[in-house]
């Protein structure tokens, strides 16, 4: 089924065959006839299938009937993060160029004069985070009874957030004969009691239910020690090992983003942090700048889990293991996206096992030991190794450019990086 079929208007069918797409994901073959007829959906998709053109496009297709009035916007998105709101947002630019919408993005970290006066004008799709929209509901700034059309994206993780009360009030602000559409990687049950609230006889659309990560990631635990010194050591090892094209590290904690950036950056690195701390313009500013590949290396917090979406990112590496399942999946979904493939690496001790033992359970996807070809291994590594991996994983051709080996991290070589002069790298 090519997009042709599935109802869009001649102007969207232009953008979407100028954005170079020749095939509509699953995701979009199931959901944009549905919500073109205006029906609730319930969509339990992962970040990377597609899931954000599954909505803009039908709502494009249905927003370029009629015109946009004064503080009444005619569609919401909300957003968990402000990069998610961002990337929805050029996204919108990138489909709806062809069809004359206005559009406003309401996050925090942007002045509320510049988000009003667009207000003020009236526009055609809102995006926005649960914060930032009910701030200038208070104020008066908005009235959203005009909304046709209602988007939750990433609920899972406007859960996470302590969102879910939020979106009830904007919810119910909302008038009856509105179409809602959830969007969210998995489903807890407070998302499921979420929508069997507030949306009316959904269409239940779930994508790689057996499968909650990107097929496409080899995906990869690298065992160090309990020793301080090790982490940084491993991460600075795969990167010289692996030699990406370009990575995103996520750390849990935000002294060790300052801490890892200032390691990468005496290495050699374009290395720069991404952080929610900093302010909306230089979170911004950072973010285009690792697009456009002057920046290599992202350490980052799971502010950069949602909505970055970077062309081809080859590496993601979990320098810390992820607080929970869903963070695992958000974070390495940065990369393997629109089909390529990509590599994640999660640095894991023995201080991880039982972390590590739920996303394993979670993602129910082969996660393989990374293998050494030189250096002692660990004998549970060699019984955990499949057979298939006794020899080092390849490297994808179509991100990596070259390979410089790989080399073991196991618990019982402690020693291995102390002993080891890493060599400088330029990023
Ligand atoms: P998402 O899951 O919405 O975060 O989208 C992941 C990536 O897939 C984005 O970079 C989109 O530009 C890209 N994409 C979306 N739909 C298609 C398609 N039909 N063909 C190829 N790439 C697509």
């Amino acid at each position: 089924m090519g997009f042709q079929e599935l109802g869009l208007n001649d102007k969207v069918l232009r953008s979407i065959a100028e954005a170079g797409y020749e095939e509509p994901t699953p995701i979009q073959k199931q959901a944009i006839p549905y919500v073109l007829k205006g029906r609730d959906v319930v969509a339990c998709a992962q970040t990377g299938t597609g899931k954000t053109a599954s909505f803009t496009l039908p709502m494009i297709d249905i927003l370029s009937r009629g015109r946009a009035r004064a503080r009444m916007p005619r569609s919401l998105v909300l957003s968990p993060t402000r990069e998610l709101a961002t990337q929805i947002a050029e996204d919108f630019k990138i489909y709806g160029k062809h069809c004359k919408l206005s559009m406003a993005l309401l996050i925090g970290g942007v002045s509320y004069a510049e988000q009003d006066a667009k207000l003020s004008k009236g526009v055609d799709v809102l995006i926005a985070t649960p914060g930032r929209l009910l701030d200038h509901f208070q104020l008066g700034k908005l009235l959203l009874s005009g909304i046709d059309v209602f988007v939750i994206d990433e609920a899972d993780r406007m859960l996470d957030m302590g969102f879910i009360p939020d979106i009830e009030r904007i919810a119910k602000l909302l008038t009856k004969k509105h179409q809602t559409l959830l969007f969210s990687a998995t489903m807890p049950v407070p998302v499921r009691k979420l929508a069997e609230k507030f949306l009316k006889n959904p269409e239940h659309i779930t994508i790689t239910p057996a499968q909650k990560t990107g097929k496409n990631i080899e995906q990869y635990i690298v065992e160090i020690s309990k020793n301080p010194k090790a982490r940084q050591d491993a991460l600075l090892k795969i990167l010289k090992d692996e030699n990406p094209k370009n990575a995103i590290v996520f750390c849990n904690r935000k002294r060790d983003i300052a801490n890892v950036t200032k390691a990468l950056k005496n290495a050699g690195y374009f290395a720069e942090e991404l952080h929610g701390d900093m302010d909306q313009r230089m979170r911004q500013a950072t973010y285009d700048r690792f697009k456009d590949n002057q920046i290599r290396v992202l350490v980052a917090s799971d502010v950069a889990a949602r909505g970055l979406d970077v062309d081809a990112l080859s590496h993601v590496i979990n320098y810390d293991v992820p607080m929970n399942e869903d963070d695992y999946i958000h974070r390495i979904g940065r990369t393997g996206r629109a089909g390529l493939s990509g590599r994640a690496f999660t640095l894991a001790s023995p201080l991880d096992t039982k972390a590590l033992q739920v996303i394993k359970q979670h993602v129910e996807q082969d996660i393989q030991i990374y293998k050494p070809t030189s250096g002692k291994i660990s004998a549970s590594q060699e019984r955990k190794a499949p057979k298939s991996h006794k020899t080092p994983p390849k490297v994808s051709k179509s991100q990596n450019s070259e390979n410089s080996g790989v080399k073991g991290f196991g618990e019982d070589v402690p020693s291995f990086f102390e002993s080891t002069v890493l060599d400088k790298k330029s990023g």
